[in-house]
């Protein structure tokens, strides 16, 4: 394996035993686990430097700030971003593609414009969309997913066949959380360039599996949260390129973003403090950015190597499990870090309690994503996921606990 097993030391909860065996954690993709590098950072936050960032002039207002902007610029070099004013705090992935909808496309988009997206978006980067539709009369077209979840012959030329000269956004999910499959962000994002459209990539299951670099990408819009990437609940990301940004309208109006107020007008400052109403999570956000240097410390292309190895080996492994489906594609380095399988005969709920009297933690149901799962004729699936920490004999595991499903239930 191409990552060290002593990483698994620096997570404190790997510890845990479950149903009296050792946790296996195969549900990343859901949430990954923190390395106490993060906890340290979040705890010595509020132990050293807690005060309301941006609002006051005291050592600790000042310490507070500066814990911000140092977060903001620990982001911009992750994505390699040309500046820290394109990089915005949020809630996580869903309010960075709501503020998208809501702040970019809904004023900008008329009726007859086209948004297109896959068949593969988590309901996230699906919902929104639809009420810019309603609300606008844009029209949503889509790429179709391929024969069980892989992706259709030529993805990118079915992509630019789709586009058209009403074409204003091209969203997409870089990983569909939902069967793994990658799909070819470079050139999707220069498919939609040449149609002079605008690029939005759903970064949530990538960001922190894989190296991403938003200039050469070229896209204007990149999302992604902090809690997949063994950072803290409750924040995220948008990057939303200078241009972009400035055609941009903030979600929330509040304190914090303001130039001068009158009782009846205000006028907004300009960059990322637009779109950040209210009182920012400082801590959490110098936990995402302990995350950010503990993963860059690791080498993010080290972490695709390593995922990329233990999901070859949970595809060969799974293969030999009579009556398994694994939807996705066939190949590990066409797909992210997971994969989704159902075992015949077995509701999806049935076989992740199965798992989890061996510890073995999946998710089951239709991970966000129904319309993936209609087509696939699926009502939903058992998924299991990884990240720098996964270990081969967790595969191995898995597999094991499957085979013995399938003799338990045959
Ligand atoms: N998009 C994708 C592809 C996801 O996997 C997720 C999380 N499952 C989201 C969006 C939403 O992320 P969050 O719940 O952190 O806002």
């Amino acid at each position: 394996m191409t990552l060290s097993r002593a990483l698994r030391d620096d997570f404190p909860i790997l510890g845990r035993a479950v149903n009296g065996v050792p946790l296996v954690y195969l549900d990343s993709a859901a949430t990954a686990q923190k390395p106490r590098a993060v906890l340290d950072a979040v705890r010595s936050f509020y132990e050293e430097h807690n005060a309301n960032a941006g609002r006051g002039l005291h050592r600790l207002a000042e310490e507070s700030t500066e814990a911000l902007a140092a977060a903001r610029e620990t982001v911009r070099r992750f994505l390699g971003a040309a500046g820290s004013d394109e990089i915005v705090f949020t809630r996580g992935t869903t309010e960075s593609l709501n503020l998208v909808a809501e702040g970019w496309a809904k004023a900008r988009l008329k009726a007859g414009d086209e948004i297109v997206l896959t068949e593969y978006e988590h309901h996230s980067n699906l919902l929104p969309w639809q009420r810019v539709a309603r609300e606008t009369g844009a029209v949503l077209r889509f790429l179709p997913a391929g024969a069980l979840g892989a992706l259709p012959p030529s993805p990118a030329s079915a992509l630019s066949n789709l586009l058209g000269p009403r074409t204003r956004l091209v969203a997409f999910a870089h990983v569909s959380n939902a069967v793994g499959t990658l799909l070819p962000a470079q050139e999707f994002c220069q498919a939609a360039r040449a149609r002079g459209a605008a690029v939005l990539i759903d970064a949530a299951q990538s960001a922190a599996h894989l190296p991403l670099d938003v200039r050469a990408l070229g896209c204007d819009f990149l999302a992604f949260s902090a809690h997949k990437l063994l950072g803290p609940t409750g924040v995220g990301v948008l990057y939303a390129r200078r241009e972009r940004q400035a055609e941009m309208q903030p979600l929330l109006l509040g304190g914090g973003m303001v130039r001068e107020v009158f009782l009846d007008r205000a006028t907004l400052l300009d960059g990322p403090a637009r779109f950040e109403a209210g009182t920012q999570p400082v801590a959490e956000l110098t936990g995402l950015s302990a995350a950010i240097r503990y993963l860059e410390a690791v080498g993010l292309a080290a972490v695709r190597e390593h995922e990329r190895e233990l999901t070859g080996r949970a595809l060969s492994l799974l293969r030999e499990v009579p009556d398994l489906s694994v939807y996705g594609p066939p190949d590990a380095a066409a797909r992210g870090g997971l994969l989704a399988f159902n075992l015949r005969g077995v509701h999806p709920h049935d076989l992740a309690a199965l798992l989890d009297q061996r510890g073995i933690a999946v998710r089951a149901g239709h991970h966000c994503a129904q319309p993936l799962h209609r087509k696939l004729g699926i009502a939903g699936s058992v998924r299991a996921s990884f990240h720098l920490y996964t270990q081969p004999e967790e595969i191995d595991a898995l597999a094991q606990a499957l085979h013995d499903a399938h003799a338990l239930v045959r």
